[in-house]
């Protein structure tokens, strides 16, 4: 693994800005929109490589934004008039899906009509299972929900082209190891695996063996 170690940054600070690179216009002229100048430090890490196709862990304390490090690399790769899965992201809890869902949303406004569906337990099947009928180019849930709409056959991950796993410490810590492993089968082998983590505990490593391909390594220090 290649590992490259940036110092971090605060927001305020100003990073490379998003021009350096490869987005469309209209993507850049979103970010502009939605205030984001400058990359952050893990976004200006992860982005290069993300952009590029290959294999990621990324590490960087919360609040760095992650989201946008791989939202913007899963929406270049997306193609909005074919209508199947190209995207899944794995969160932790039902709360940090709705954040996801909600900042890929605003991140993928500059695109004609990409559907992102939220699938997480608590809420009932049905209505998701009508939302995957009507058409989602990206999928944003916990494991075990997203599992329980593979087994039932509403979901399929056929056409995916990048899977996310946010919070992987996280879902770690909560044992979610199994239902990573039994969704991470049912995506195609030639796809893009990207791992956001805030700390480095030892499941990643296993997960990276397991799961990716010889992902690219960044971590963004903390001053603190
Ligand atoms: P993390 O996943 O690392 O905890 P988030 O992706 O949730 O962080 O981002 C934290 C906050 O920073 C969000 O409110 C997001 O809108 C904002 N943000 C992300 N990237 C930028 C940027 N380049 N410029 C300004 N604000 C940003
Ligand atoms: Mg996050």
């Amino acid at each position: 693994m290649n590992t490259n170690t940036t110092p971090t940054q605060g927001q305020a600070e100003s990073g490379p800005s998003f021009a350096t690179l490869a987005l469309s216009p209209a993507v850049l002229a979103n970010l502009e929109q939605l205030g984001y100048k400058d990359m952050t430090a893990i976004q200006a890490a992860s982005l290069p490589t993300a952009l590029a196709g290959k294999d990621l862990i990324a590490q960087a304390k919360t609040g760095s934004g992650k989201t946008a490090a791989f939202a913007l690399a899963l929406l270049a790769k997306l193609n909005p008039r074919y209508f199947a899965v190209q995207a899944a992201v794995l969160c932790p809890t039902r709360e940090l899906a709705d954040q996801v869902t909600t900042e890929i949303r605003r991140l993928a406004r500059a695109e004609e009509n990409i559907k992102v569906v939220t699938l997480c337990g608590g809420i009932a099947l049905r209505g998701q299972r009508a939302s995957l009928e009507h058409g989602a180019h990206i999928v944003v849930g916990t494991p075990g929900r997203i599992m329980d709409h593979l087994e039932r056959g509403y979901l399929n991950l056929d056409a995916l082209q990048t899977l996310v796993l946010d919070e992987a410490d996280r879902m770690l810590d909560m044992g979610f190891f199994d239902d990573i492993a039994t969704v991470t089968k049912q995506c195609p082998k030639e796809r893009q695996t990207l791992l956001f983590s805030a700390t480095y505990p030892e499941g990643i490593e296993k997960l990276a063996k397991q799961f990716m391909r010889e992902p690219v390594q960044v971590k963004v220090e903390s001053q603190h």
